[in-house]
């Protein structure tokens, strides 16, 4: 396909205008993939393109789904899971629009970080983006300007990356229109994963989420794992999540098998939790080397001890312990090693009774 046909079958001067060119047809009738061919001038080409993979398989009338994974490149449950969905997607199996990214964030997919390596920018807090900013901000803009308009509903896989681990959870926002939170309630069941988190209390700012809120439409997000390792629990939650949420959208046919190897079934409900406010939140008070008191999923209460930090050079000074300002279920749980001051190395999450 050349550039003319891409930048034709997608109405509006914004993607016309837009620095990254998008090779697939967005509004297809069958399976399209090809790259976004994002500019980046660099000692081995001034007019080279980064080539971030991008599948649409759409076919019938119904919901158009974004699915995205590798927005920080530490993060490998959602890049196995999307990947191998995307390359096994028929058309076939789909009624509406499915938008799959497995690897969005590119540049540092395959540095294995979260921050780019391109602009040392987090492009989950690039959003909404500017089409003339730094590399991942342009990228963000294309998300929020070319892709979101087209979008009904936005599942973006991640985990907790080098610096934690989560209990595996999806989770969104405690956001005021009550039939979206309920329909987002009700995705979140049909994702299927052991916990669904509702934040409510820490500024983000810049996020997918937010930009996928800003246009009234759906927005389920994900915590599969972390401390930058791949978790057999969060690829077999990620597989069937997919499964579950784009059935539950009646997007996918439910006989569909699309898996290389039966993901299993879902098991037991999902528990619906809040991060209610900043305190549920626990920061290291100091630098130095974190050794926690818990894992991830592990009941705790308001006063216990979290962990301690270690000044491992300094041999006349005691571990400082960090105790928990709330009570209830570690969602996220530190352990990298070292932390620097005002890293998080906590987050207790609490039930959610609506
Ligand atoms: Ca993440």
């Amino acid at each position: 396909m050349t550039a003319a046909t891409a930048n034709a079958t997608v109405a509006g001067p914004a993607h016309r205008a837009h620095r990254i060119r998008c090779e697939v047809d967005l509004a297809p009738n069958g399976r399209s993939a090809g790259h976004l061919r994002a500019p980046l001038s660099r000692n081995t080409s001034g007019w080279g393109v980064v080539m971030i993979p991008i599948i649409v398989v759409a076919a019938g009338s119904g919901p158009t789904v974004l699915l995205t994974a590798g927005v920080h490149g530490d993060e490998y449950e959602g890049q196995i899971a999307l990947s191998e969905f995307a390359r096994r997607l028929d058309p076939a199996m789909v009624r509406g629009r499915i938008i799959m990214l497995p690897a969005l964030n590119l540049p540092a997919v395959e540095a294995a970080t979260r921050l780019s390596p391109v602009d040392q920018r987090d492009l989950n807090r690039c959003f909404p983006g500017r089409r003339d900013g730094t590399f991942s901000e342009m990228l963000a803009d294309f998300v929020t300007s070319v892709l979101l308009p087209l979008v009904d509903v936005s599942i973006d896989l991640h985990t907790a990356g080098h610096s934690m681990e989560a209990a595996p959870s999806t989770n969104m926002h405690l956001i005021d229109d009550a039939i979206r939170l309920e329909r987002t309630l009700c995705l979140a069941e049909a994702f299927g994963a052991p916990f669904n988190v509702l934040f409510a209390g820490v500024d983000e700012g810049g996020t997918l989420t937010s930009a996928v809120e800003a246009r009234g439409i759906l927005s389920l997000g994900t915590e599969l794992g972390g401390w930058g390792r791949v978790s057999i629990d969060g690829t077999r939650i990620a597989r069937r999540g997919l499964l579950g949420a784009l059935r539950h959208l009646g997007v996918l046919d439910p006989n569909a098998r699309v898996f290389d190897r039966d993901p299993g079934e879902v098991i037991g409900p999902t528990r619906h939790m809040i991060v209610p406010s900043p305190e549920c939140y626990h920061a290291a008070p100091a630098d130095g080397v974190f050794e926690p008191a818990h894992l991830a999923g592990a009941e705790v209460c308001a006063g216990e001890c979290a962990g301690w930090l270690h000044a491992v050079a300094d041999f006349d000074r005691a571990a400082l312990p960090v105790h928990y300002a709330a009570s209830g279920v570690l969602w996220m749980a530190a352990g990298p090693g070292r932390v620097r001051r005002g890293d998080i190395v906590a987050v207790v999450m609490q039930p959610y009774t609506g």
